[in-house]
């Protein structure tokens, strides 16, 4: 069974359809990607399946219907989102920032192992525990970012545009660490406008334009697709 299933989800905002009937499964333990262009409906697909904002259709998390669900039960219910912008809580320390993720649980001994083990996978972060999330870099603010989001211990990571704003070797970094964490067996949902970067970390991905999804298959068999090439790896 997948462990995410959306059909026909459809995100408007006002007159504005940007999300226009949208197909879309993940199975368990899968490293996903979703690509397309600057306004293609990504980020609105991401918040409708975190209920940020309502998504017709719908949306189901393993057995449970999540659709019409407040954000604080689906993110109870295992999905972490890891927004554009990060969202890093500026005047709180590392640390703080990272408890902050485990606000659903209350099992202290499984946090306190969590975070060892983000501060294993970013040892930027422990090093600098102590400093406040706003005085970090952008690529270090990616990173706790997406500690914060492990600390929910999700079941689906949703991550937005990951590489957005950061320098080559940085974006490496975090290209590195997602997949480390596909590894560990966390499922992740990944968008991007970097396709040549996404379709190289992922195994399925979905190509999505003006509100749809145009094509998805294999990542490494959309990789060759002419029509990928000529209108997303600028060949
Ligand atoms: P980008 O990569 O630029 O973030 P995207 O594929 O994530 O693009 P969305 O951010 O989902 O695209 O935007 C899809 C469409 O919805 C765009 O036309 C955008 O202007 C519009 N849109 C997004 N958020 C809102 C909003 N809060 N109010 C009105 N229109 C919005």
């Amino acid at each position: 069974m997948s462990l995410l299933a959306a059909r026909r989800v459809k995100v408007a905002y006002g007159g504005i359809h940007a999300v226009r009937g949208v197909d879309l499964e993940i199975a368990e333990g899968e490293l996903v990607c979703l690509i397309g262009a600057n306004g293609a409906g990504k980020s609105s697909f991401l918040k409708g399946v975190m209920g940020l904002v309502h998504a017709h259709g719908e949306i189901q998390l393993g057995a449970q219907r999540i659709s019409g669900l407040p954000t604080h039960a689906i993110a109870r219910l295992g999905i972490a989102l890891v927004p554009e912008g990060r969202g890093v809580f500026g005047r709180l320390s590392v640390r703080e920032n990272l408890e902050m993720g485990a606000f659903t649980r209350k099992d202290k001994t499984g946090i306190r192992d969590d975070l060892d083990k983000v501060f294993g996978l970013f040892p930027r972060l422990a090093e600098r525990s102590r400093q406040a999330a706003g005085t970090l870099s952008g690529g270090e603010q990616q990173m706790l970012a997406i500690g914060r989001a492990l600390m929910s211990r999700p079941r689906l990571l949703l991550l937005d545009e990951p590489s957005m704003g950061l320098a080559p070797l940085m974006v490496h970094k975090i290209y590195a660490t997602i997949a480390d964490i596909a590894a560990q067996g966390v499922t992740i949902l990944l968008v991007e406008q970097n396709a040549n970067l996404a379709l190289k970390t992922s195994q399925k991905a979905y190509v999505m334009e003006s509100g749809v999804i145009r094509l998805h298959g294999p990542s490494a068999e959309l990789a060759q697709d002419p029509m990928v090439r000529a209108a997303y790896l600028g060949e």
